[in-house]
């Protein structure tokens, strides 16, 4: 057992990578300097994300008019079946690699599912050479509703004509809802990112170890309907969804009072502090800055924003690790309203904030899966031992891995403070590190120096057992 010697901490050795990505009317320039520990063929996928594809799909998206659960499907143009079929045949043509289906449920009425309908997730699948999945994904439905989420935010009641609103029925509850709703933004913006992502993934030639889903859904503003019900075919099925990048608004940078930030990106992530989800988006923030260094990845430690949702949240309650990007400055005038129309978008915005997605969806998927640190009786294997004031942290070995990363910091910090590379060994011992004054995490590591996310050592919860007393012998 190697054993390291910690003097006056060990800090962490960035190589100031000197990697410019400077995008001039749609034409990019790379330089990566000689020293970088990036991955040049993730430095070309971030480089290959278009703007001008993107602007193309979300009119695409637009000319539908609408694309809600409850529209028609029997128009070539116009509503959800007409847009379904169109995300289908857009991401068939990419490439041959590229497996892409219908993922189709019958649901009855229930909930704001006001009829019988037939819902269909857009679902591209890239293999890779193991079943483990990485998802990025958006949500193509829409809807409007009288005066949108900026009447919703100012408290004001659902009309009688709102679809939505909770025991409002439509004169007849058979009829496709048909009324304007052109979510471009919400979340036409996640859809085509999505939609990019798939092309430029199928036809980077890079060999991932990961599979990666590129998933549209549907139902999300009927209350995450389509993700709960691909979630739960996953979790019946035991399929290894490893980590969701899920994507609701993000393509607009002008907050509704006027604020303007198309430099930054929100990543929220459920609790408990060092869940998986909250692991997975601390890697967003570091392998999206290293390979977007000009977009500022912004970690939210919450499930999502405050009364509102998105379909990562229909993934954490079936116990998967997912994420939910949000654009930093949202205008609610817009929102779930007739003008989320493409005069809303910045179309420099959604592709920074696709490249982000690519490269943390790229990384994740060279990379070795994140290391188990339970026994067999699920506990942490983290103890004092030999000394009784050390810190032996043991993790399980990790197919694919070349190294391994221990990671660390103050118990009361919000990010890792310190690092140390280690060996192809599964076990190490921090000399005098209290192990109750500090979180400690591993990532493993493939010999190209692609890192996984980092597994937290965490105590699971006591069960709180109740003391028994002699009875008749309590006192009040
Ligand atoms: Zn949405």
């Amino acid at each position: 057992m190697t054993r390291f010697f910690v003097v006056c901490g060990f800090s962490r050795t960035v190589l100031l990578t000197a990697v410019l990505v400077s995008v001039v009317s749609g034409f990019s320039r790379i330089a990566v300097a000689q020293d970088s520990d990036l991955d040049p063929r993730i430095v070309k996928l971030v480089a290959t994300v278009s703007e001008e594809r993107l602007g193309i799909i979300l009119k695409k998206l637009e000319s539908f008019e609408t694309r809600s659960t409850l529209s028609s499907t029997t128009s070539t143009t116009r509503g959800v079946g007409a847009a379904r079929q169109w995300i289908l045949d857009e991401m068939k043509g990419d490439s041959p690699k590229l497996q892409v289906s219908f993922d189709t449920y019958q649901v009855p009425p229930q909930g704001r599912i006001t009829r019988q309908v037939e819902l269909r997730n857009v679902m591209a699948i890239l293999p890779g050479r193991s079943p483990r999945r990485i998802y990025v994904s958006g949500h193509y439905d829409t809807v409007a509703r009288a005066g949108g989420q900026g009447a919703a935010n100012a408290g004001a009641p659902a009309t009688p004509a709102d679809p939505d609103a909770p025991g409002a029925r439509p004169v007849d509850p058979d009829a496709p809802l048909d009324t304007f709703a052109p979510g471009v933004n919400d979340d036409g913006s996640g859809t085509a990112l999505t939609i990019e992502l798939a092309r430029i993934f199928s036809q980077s030639g890079i060999d991932f170890d990961a599979t990666l889903v590129f998933m549209c859904h549907v139902g999300e503003e009927q209350g995450l309907v389509g993700a709960r019900l691909h979630a739960q075919k996953a979790a019946a099925e035991k399929i290894p969804i490893e980590a969701v990048l899920n994507n609701d608004i993000v393509g607009n940078d002008r907050g509704g009072n006027g604020i303007v930030d198309g430099a930054t990106i929100r990543v929220y992530a459920e609790g408990p502090e060092d869940s998986p989800s909250r692991e997975l988006a601390r890697f967003v923030q570091r392998w999206g800055g290293r390979y977007v260094p000009s977009h500022k990845v912004r970690p939210m430690a919450r499930p999502d924003r405050f009364g509102r949702g998105g379909d990562h949240s229909a993934y954490n309650q079936l116990g998967f690790t997912a994420v939910g990007f949000r654009e930093s400055r949202e205008n609610f005038t817009r929102q779930h309203d007739v003008r989320d129309t493409f005069e809303g978008i910045s179309l420099p915005y959604l592709a920074q904030n696709a490249r982000v997605n690519a490269a943390a969806a790229a990384t994740l998927a060279l990379a070795p899966p994140p290391p188990g640190v339970l026994s067999d009786r699920q506990q942490p294997m983290i103890t004092r031992a030999p000394s009784g004031y050390d810190a032996n942290l043991k993790w399980n070995a990790v197919a694919g891995a070349a190294a391994y990363r221990i990671v660390w910091r103050e118990a009361w910090g919000s990010d890792w403070q310190q690092d140390l590379k280690v060996g192809n060994v599964t076990s190490v011992i921090l000399p005098n590190m209290q192990i109750d004054d500090y979180v400690f995490g591993v990532a493993a590591i493939d010999a190209g120096g692609h890192e996984s996310f980092v597994t937290a050592y965490v105590s699971p919860p006591r069960a709180s057992t109740d003391i028994k007393t002699k009875p008749g012998s309590q006192r009040n």
